[in-house]
């Protein structure tokens, strides 16, 4: 990923940013972080970049035209292609039209969160523009900023220390930058309860010992004791966030009523990716904070018309529906035709899957044997030929970059591959023609299940109707299928 920076200090920035784990992710080049200095475009000969503001006030603002300067340099550079003025699009060669992605930091901005980073870790280029004085002149605010940040409700001298808060928070959810990728996704804000308390050799210190159920080796026991922990932690000091997490334990244990039909959900909120949209009784409408997806399971047609009304009508809104006569209203709703009907398999048991005779992770197996590993990019255009549902190239070329996506390898060739999707559940699974019948399916959907497992989720998929094939794939690895189905509505 790349950081663009635009700044009066580019040098506060480089010796803030050049240590540590991002310095390291920037040294194996995972990240890419560049200062640009916005004085360098000034068109006054005394390099000046600010003057007073109309109608008085204290202070003075930084001036629209060195500020647009140089975010139209690095927004040619990111896009190949000049900036065509407002809302910063760009017509690449291809015709394809294109934003750059740009947030400016200010006391006015949204309140910068974990939810924000890992959805900003998608981008592949991120401007970043620091204010100082007083601000900067609103029109070219207006011409090139897509998102406006606030790191906290305080007022800093200048917005360098917050792009670096937010530099530094959205790089830890780029695959690559934490050694351990799992920790990432399971800290504080994850499911809206804060971190259990943590602790470290040597086992007495000060007289204080470690808690015994932490050296117990008993998994279930520290993982409750952990999950309690945390929750009387956030009940203590963030009252609000614990609010939360109350209200979507409750819809949890309702959903919960009829488990399979509803993992999708509850794994959202076992997973901390869930959103409350709302929630009255059995009445229920969760949004994914990656995907943008929304979940909605309704007791009646009013009141899935309800839940309804809190979503937009935009282009690109997906709706999972749980009920059926949901999708005719959904359908009327966001003015769109597409439907797809899917059922939902759950994996129940927490035991892995035996491997054996299936595949292998490392290179160093015996001959003719399966091996599967993470995909890299360069796998992206052969996924998407043989992938068969595979709407947007967009869509898998993320997935690989967030290391969502497997590949089974017959003597070094890419036989099959499979991943998860965005919204949690397992998907993509494809064996290329020439090596079907080889179990290749079942290994990869092993090897899936077993990586979730590992995670502490539930495993699950959605098989579209009328798949017959990969339904009894599913149900020969265990998995059961819901009676009813789901439905997918709206940008599918
Ligand atoms: N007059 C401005 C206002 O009230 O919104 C404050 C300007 S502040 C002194 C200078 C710059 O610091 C801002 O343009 C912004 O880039 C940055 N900044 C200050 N506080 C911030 C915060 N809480 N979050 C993000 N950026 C901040």
């Amino acid at each position: 990923m790349n950081f663009h920076i635009l700044t009066l200090f580019p040098d506060m920035v480089m010796r803030g940013m050049h240590t540590s784990i991002i310095g390291n992710a920037a040294e194996k080049g995972i990240l890419e972080i560049e200062a640009v200095d916005i004085r360098d475009y000034t068109k006054d000969r005394r390099r000046k970049v600010d003057d007073y503001p109309y109608g008085g006030g204290a202070g003075m603002l930084m001036q629209a035209q060195p500020v647009y300067d140089a975010w139209s340099a690095v927004a040619e550079r990111i896009l190949g292609a000049a900036a065509e003025g407002a809302t910063g699009e760009c017509t690449r060669e291809n015709g394809e039209k294109r934003r750059v992605r740009t947030v400016y930091v200010t006391p006015q901005g949204v309140p910068f969160t974990q939810a924000m980073a890992k959805e900003l870790a998608a981008e592949e280029d991120l401007v970043i523009l620091c204010g100082h004085y007083e601000g900067i002149d609103e029109r070219v605010l207006a011409e090139i900023v897509t998102d406006y940040i606030s790191i906290g409700d305080y007022v800093l001298t200048g917005g360098e220390l917050a792009a670096m808060v937010i530099v530094d928070a959205v790089s830890r959810m780029v695959p690559g930058v934490l050694s351990n990728e799992i920790s990432g996704e399971s800290e504080s804000f994850e499911g809206h309860l804060l971190e259990y308390p943590q602790y470290s050799r040597p086992e007495c210190w000060m007289g204080k010992r470690v808690p015994d159920v932490l050296l117990s080796g008993n998994r279930k026991k520290i993982r409750e004791w952990r999950t309690a922990q945390a929750e009387q932690r956030t009940r203590e000091r963030r009252p609000d966030l614990y609010r939360q997490y109350e209200k979507l334990q409750q819809c949890r244990e309702i959903l919960g009523r009829k488990k399979l039909l509803h993992i999708d959900m509850t794994e959202l909120i076992v997973r901390g990716k869930a959103r409350l949209v709302a929630a009255d009784g059995a009445n229920i409408c969760l949004r994914d904070a990656d995907s943008g997806i929304y979940f909605l399971t309704a007791e009646s047609p009013e009141a899935g018309r309800t839940l309804l009304d809190g979503i937009p009508r935009e282009p690109g809104v997906l709706l999972v529906l749980h009920q059926e006569f949901l999708c005719g209203p959904a359908m009327e709703h966001l003015g769109t035709n597409k439907r797809m009907d899917c059922c939902q398999l759950v994996y129940t048991r927490r035991e892995k899957l035996s491997v054996a005779g299936l595949y292998c992770e490392e290179q160093t197996a015996q001959d003719g044997a399966i091996l599967i590993r993470k995909l890299g990019p360069e796998y992206a255009d052969t996924v998407f030929a043989h992938y068969e549902m595979a709407g947007d190239p967009a869509y898998i070329r993320e997935r690989i970059a967030k290391g969502c996506m497997f590949g089974a390898f017959s003597d070094g060739e890419l036989a099959g591959f499979a991943g998860s999707h965005t919204e949690g559940s397992i998907g993509m699974l494809e064996v290329l023609p020439e090596y079907r019948g080889r179990k290749i399916g079942k290994a990869l959907e092993t090897y899936m299940i077993n990586r979730f497992l590992e995670q502490g989720y539930t495993p699950y998929g959605q098989v579209k109707a009328g798949n017959e094939i990969s339904m009894r794939l599913q149900e020969s690895l265990g998995l059961y299928a819901a009676k009813e189905m789901v439905y997918w509505v709206g940008a599918i």
